[in-house]
């Protein structure tokens, strides 16, 4: 089994993620990717204990630390762009406190592809007979230690933070938005974001009340920024007369908008909002995931644009973005990623150009009700065997529907008035329907005969 999941690795401190594995992580980096390692972390309790081990395992090695403390996620790309052969942030996203992970970044701020992780695992050893353990085959990195005269460097960094602000102010109509100075309450959840949101948007000209933003790794709520969990941040963007509210995952890769009314925007209807943002001001291509709904593909080509569709993860939408020269982005969860950006999904930007777009085109709630929305269904299935239980489900998937079929990852299909997609989670021991389809009954129906298929072959 591998150690990376869909985004990087992660689990629960103290079981899959120790200071052992940090401290091989950052030996190994060293050794196999280059000497000059940059390293950030979100804002979770286990947070400086893995950045000391990881920087001890980078020195160790002979390599040098370059610490930026606590940042988001797309932070930490363009730093390791800027400043590194590689970089790692220190973070589980939106996943619980007792939850952190790595995740990596080459030197042009990527994020490390399958090959480049399958080196890693490789070399710090870890499979699945010591996950959980922390025991197992030692591996040479711990060994070799480096001698007193080659011990790397540990250097702090102060500039990234104020280096990507600068990157996204460069990226949005600065002027437009102080002439408006837009009311703004932005929710940190606690995470990386507050190190720098409230501040970007302070300077990009808006009127900000800030919201759990404070980087305290207690999270006053659940960092997934869904609408449960968002309950309270929405009714204040109501009560404070607030144009709109932006709010974060723990890593801030991602944004949530909220409207003048208090309303959630809806994770398609402002993906949908900001493909036509972003084909408004250049006509191209517009990268989703087979997880796109019919509102967003129509946005794209209301917009002018041509919809190229991938496999769902940032890492597949950057790659095929670049492979296509495409002008924006965006997976239905939140996670954009710009032309001309960190080429990873940037919660920053993302909030900073829903700013934007307020102010040229004024209340959000408008906007939003002017998109198509259709009937859509999900549902999610326990599956232990997840992977092998596609093997068959796929096939029946195929044989049950008529119409375009996806394969590279889960099945879709997109038969006449819908689609619908079957998907083993890259993270959970789950299967998932997603289905939309132009009316009621056609959804039903199309739900029906999957979730069909998808009980027998998993009972
Ligand atoms: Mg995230």
């Amino acid at each position: 089994m591998a150690l990376f999941g869909t985004s990087g690795i992660r689990g629960v401190i103290g079981r899959e993620i120790t200071p052992e594995l940090a401290f091989r992580l950052g030996a190994c980096l060293v050794r196999r990717i280059g000497w000059r390692v940059v390293v950030a972390r979100d804002a979770r309790t286990s947070g400086l204990m893995l950045e000391n081990a990881l920087a001890a395992g980078v020195m160790s090695a002979g390599g040098n630390v370059v610490r930026i403390g606590i940042a988001p996620t797309p932070t930490t790309a363009l730093a390791s762009r800027n400043y590194g052969d590689c970089g790692v942030i220190i973070t589980a996203s939106h996943n619980p406190p007792e939850y952190n992970g790595f995740k990596l970044f080459n030197s042009e701020g990527k994020e490390a592809g399958r090959e480049e992780e399958q080196r890693v695992e490789r070399e710090i050893g870890v499979g699945q007979e010591e996950r959980g353990t922390g025991e197992g085959r030692r591996p040479s990195a711990v060994s070799r230690v480096a001698k007193w005269n080659e011990v790397g460097r540990d250097e702090k960094n102060r500039m990234a933070l104020k280096e990507h602000v600068e990157k996204v102010l460069a990226l949005v109509d600065v002027a437009l938005i102080r002439k408006k100075s837009p009311k703004v309450v932005v929710d940190c959840g606690n995470g990386a974001a507050s190190v720098i949101m409230p501040y970007a948007l302070r300077e990009a000209g808006c009127k900000v009340v800030g919201v759990n933003a404070e980087p305290s790794g207690v999270f006053a709520r659940g960092l997934e920024p869904n609408a449960e969990n968002l309950r309270e941040t929405a009714a204040i963007v109501k009560a404070v007369g607030a144009d709109l509210g932006i709010a974060h995952d723990g890593d801030a890769d991602r944004a949530i908008v909220i409207d003048e009314n208090g309303e959630l925007l809806g994770l398609d209807a402002q993906l949908a909002m900001m493909c036509e943002e972003e084909l408004g001001k250049k006509k191209g291509v517009v990268v989703s995931t087979i997880e796109a709904s019919m509102g967003v593909k129509e946005a794209i080509e209301k917009g002018g644009g041509k919809f190229a569709i991938t496999k769902v993860g940032s890492v597949h939408v950057a790659r095929e973005m670049g492979r296509l020269g495409a002008v924006f982005g965006g997976e239905p969860c939140g996670e954009y990623i710009f032309a001309g950006g960190v080429p990873v999904p940037d919660g920053i930007l993302a909030g900073l150009k829903f700013v934007e777009m307020w102010c040229r085109k004024g209340s959000l709630g408008k906007l939003k009700s002017k998109m198509k929305s259709y009937p859509m269904r999900r549902a999610k299935f326990p599956a232990k065997e997840r992977g092998k239980a596609m093997q068959t489900i796929a096939p029946e998937v195929k044989k049950a529907f008529k119409g375009k079929f996806y394969e590279e990852d889960g099945v879709r299909v997109d038969f006449e008035g819908g689609w619908l997609l079957v998907r083993a989670s890259g993270t959970e021991p789950i299967v998932r329907i997603t289905a939309e389809a132009k009316d009621e009954k056609l959804l039903a129906k199309a739900f029906a005969k999957a979730e069909g298929i998808v009980k027998k072959y998993l009972s």
